[in-house]
Formats: C-alpha cells, sequence, structure tokens
C-alpha cells in the first residue's frame, strides 16, 4: 500500500472532503488543488489533470445531489466518476487472428503473461504460436516453452540466439498457421537504448496488430516515464497491469494510460495461467479508492 502513492493521496482528498463540516466554495477549491498535485505527482499529463480538475469544480458546483444524498457523497461520486473517464474502457483485444507483441522492463510479468494470452485465446477457439524473442534473460525461453506446452500453444525460440529479430522473423515464419501469434520480448531492469532499438526492430518486422506494456501494478511515479519510452519505440496500444493480486492498486496506470492514449485491456490477477482479468474501469478506480 506504501508503494501506491497515487492511491494514498486520492484517499486523503476523499477523507478531507469526509471530515469536513459543510462542502463550500474554497473547500471544493481546495480539493481540486489536492487531487492536481496527487495526479501531476503520478506523472499524469498536465493538460489531463487540469481537464479533469475543471470539470470536477464545475460539476461539484453546479450540480445538485442526487435525491437522498449529501453534498459530501455527490463530490466523491464527481470524483469517482471523473477518474473513470480518465481511464476510459477501450475497445477489448480483437477476438481475431492477429500479431501480439509484449513490451515491458524486467521481471514486470511479459513471460507469464504471454502464456496468460495464449491460453485466453485457446479458450476462445483460436490456434496460438508463441515466440519466445527475450533473448536478454536465458531461461525466458524455457518459461516460455512450460507454459505453452500447459496451455497448448506451439513455442518457437532459438536458445543462445541474440538475434532477436531473426527469432521473430523465423517464428512468424515457423508459425504462420497460428490464428494468434504472441511475441515475448526482453527486458531490462532500467530504460536502456539499446532495449529500445531492439523492441523498434522487432515491431517493424512483426507489424504487430497489438503492442502491448506490460507493467507491474507496484511501478508507482515512474510508471509515465516509462511508459513514454515504450510508447515511443513501438506506439503502444494497449497496457496489461499485473500482480494486482499484491497490495499495490496500480495508481501508475492513471499516468500510463494518459501517456500513452492506450487503454488497459488486462489485468494481472496471480501467478497462474487462467489469473488474468478483463479491465474495467470502475472496478479497478473503486480499489484504487477503497
Ligand atoms: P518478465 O521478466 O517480464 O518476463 O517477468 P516474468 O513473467 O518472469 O514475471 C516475473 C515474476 O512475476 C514471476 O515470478 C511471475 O510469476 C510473477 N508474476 C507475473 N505476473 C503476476 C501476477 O499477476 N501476480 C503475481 N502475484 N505474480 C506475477
Amino acid at each position: 500500500m506504501a508503494l501506491d502513492g497515487l492511491g494514498k493521496s486520492l484517499r486523503n482528498v476523499l477523507d478531507r472532503i469526509n471530515g469536513s463540516s459543510a462542502i463550500d466554495e474554497n473547500l471544493i477549491k481546495d480539493i481540486c488543488k489536492e487531487l492536481q498535485r496527487a495526479l501531476l505527482q503520478a506523472d499524469v499529463n498536465v493538460q489531463l489533470v487540469l481537464r479533469l480538475t475543471n470539470t470536477v469544480r464545475d460539476r461539484a458546483l453546479n450540480e445538485k445531489p442526487d435525491a437522498g444524498k449529501s453534498s459530501k457523497q455527490h463530490v466523491t461520486r464527481i470524483i469517482y466518476e471523473e477518474l473513470v473517464n480518465l481511464l476510459k474502457n477501450g475497445e477489448p483485444v480483437a477476438l481475431k487472428p492477429q500479431t501480439i507483441l509484449l513490451v515491458g522492463l524486467y521481471g514486470q510479468g511479459k513471460t507469464t503473461t504471454a502464456g496468460k494470452l495464449a491460453n485466453f485465446f485457446i479458450k476462445k477457439g483460436f490456434s496460438v504460436g508463441l515466440i519466445g524473442a527475450d533473448v536478454y534473460r536465458p531461461a525466458a525461453y524455457d518459461q516460455l516453452k512450460q507454459l505453452g506446452d500447459k496451455v497448448g500453444a506451439e513455442v518457437y525460440g532459438e536458445p543462445g540466439q541474440k538475434d532477436a529479430v531473426k527469432i521473430v522473423k523465423d517464428g512468424l515464419e515457423k508459425l504462420a498457421d497460428k490464428k494468434i501469434k504472441i511475441i515475448d520480448s526482453s527486458g531490462r531492469h532500467a530504460l536502456e537504448d539499446d532495449l529500445i532499438k531492439e523492441i523498434s526492430d522487432i515491431a517493424e518486422a512483426a507489424k504487430p496488430q497489438e503492442r502491448i506494456l506490460v507493467l507491474d501494478s507496484q511501478v508507482g511515479q515512474q510508471a509515465g516515464p516509462q511508459a513514454d519510452a515504450f510508447n515511443k519505440a513501438v506506439g503502444v496500444t494497449g497496457v496489461i497491469l499485473t500482480k494486482m493480486d499484491g497490495t499495490a492498486k496500480g495508481g501508475g496506470a492513471l499516468s500510463a494510460v494518459a501517456t500513452t492514449d492506450a487503454r488497459i485491456v488486462f489485468l494481472g490477477v496471480g501467478e497462474h495461467i487462467r489469473d488474468l482479468e478483463s479491465f474495467d474501469a470502475d472496478r479497478f478506480i473503486s480499489r484504487l479508492l477503497g
């Protein structure tokens, strides 16, 4: 919980509303300032923050509470709704033949998520091929192979090969008959130029329809810069937030979504292959503020 700065500061804003004796214009202004500070600190884009807080202020000042609701409940509700709007429920991943590239830093859960996605599509009746192009972490191929065997996806890899683009090209050829092809790429402990070059080369060679950023929900403030770098490299189309079964509430997701303008498609909620949930903005914000 302590790791999740945004969730904490947003809850502080709500506590302030609850603890106040009356909701007046001054309080609303203060609340909007706090809200701005919380979102800016989490690297949510300035324009988006201003738009959100302006809307919250206008609605809080002008809209009447629903019958039976107090002003406090009313203002809380508005903040909640506008945060949900910020995350907007985008299109789910299409159930059609396609290539999906997973990108993200080391340990975020890319390989595990590749297995979960394979399982998801296989359950929907698609044939799936997995391509192990994580040339940075030697054990990644074996991990992917095990996951593929478990769910019934064919796995292509070239253990020992350092040229990720070659693996991807060979893999796409070898798995040409598979409806869904999922590429697991390398990570690093930090954003490094060679990683960025490698994944943009992969994206250029594979032309994946989905370029999904896999992000650990504990990431917090670093989510914005990370998402920005991956977005510049491959044009991120979706985000999968992992380890949502832990204590982190995933506040960093707001920054990732705001930075990339991509939607969140799934949440990883455990280490098992079936621990993948479709994203729902309402549920997510409730948890963040909960
Ligand atoms: P990669 O380096 O990005 O490929 O990361 P891995 O897929 O190897 O995952 C790193 C660690 O996170 C592994 O121990 C996974 O079991 C774990 N992991 C991945 N996704 C989840 C999740 O949704 N919940 C939990 N609890 N653990 C996860």
